[in-house]
């Protein structure tokens, strides 16, 4: 089992990159801003709960998002050979309580890759992508620096969470995406 985190800003191309590195090395690909979204979509309780945060360019509470990927790994553990998680975990809480739930199953992170990108590079890139992707939170730039400031506040100090745990890798994420993927797949294959 390889259990990766795919960690980085809004638009640093984790989506795009865990779904090929996710046919490369076999691995389940579970991302929760794509839960979110379905669930919206499937106008359930939890999709109407998760909007009015992802609306707003806020990360879902911590309690509701961990609930939901345990079940998302609970749901796919018997065919799993590993996963690849993008946009979890993205606070303190979420990564202490994947490490206690992957090793009551006798796995671990094996590592977390940080694509790495300025945000004035990622903004570019959001607002174009908000042009296709039908996502309300690509859209606005109020939204969008939103979303970076909750990732400074509360997702970058997990770096120093994987660091310490020497688990940590960062990745030049400017460049054409085949590149990045060599890099990243370049450190999977070396574990
Ligand atoms: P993403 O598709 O990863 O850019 O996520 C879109 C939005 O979904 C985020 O801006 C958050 O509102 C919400 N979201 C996704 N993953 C998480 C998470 N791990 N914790 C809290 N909120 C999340």
């Amino acid at each position: 089992m390889k259990n990766i985190v795919l960690f980085g800003k809004p638009g640093a191309g984790k989506g795009t990159q865990a779904s090929v590195l996710k046919e490369k090395f076999e691995l389940v690909h579970i991302s929760t801003g794509d839960v979110f979204r379905y669930n919206i979509s499937n106008q359930t309780e939890l999709g109407t709960l998760a909007k009015s945060y992802m609306d707003k360019g806020e990360l879902v509470p911590d309690s509701v998002t961990i609930n939901m990927l345990s079940d998302e790994v609970d749901r796919s553990i018997a065919q799993a050979k590993g996963y690849i998680f993008d946009g979890f975990p993205r606070t303190t809480a979420q990564a202490k309580a994947l490490d206690a739930f992957l090793s009551e199953k006798g796995m671990q992170v094996d590592a977390t890759i940080a694509l790495e990108a300025d945000e004035d590079e990622l903004t570019a890139r959001l607002l174009e992508r908000g042009k296709t992707s039908g996502r309300t939170d690509d859209t606005d730039e109020t939204k969008i620096r939103t979303r970076f400031a909750e990732y400074n506040a509360k997702t970058a100090p997990l770096i120093d969470f994987y660091q310490k745990q020497n688990k940590l890798y960062s990745v030049n994420g400017i460049g054409e995406i085949d590149q990045i993927t060599e890099r990243i797949a370049s450190i999977i294959a070396s574990l």
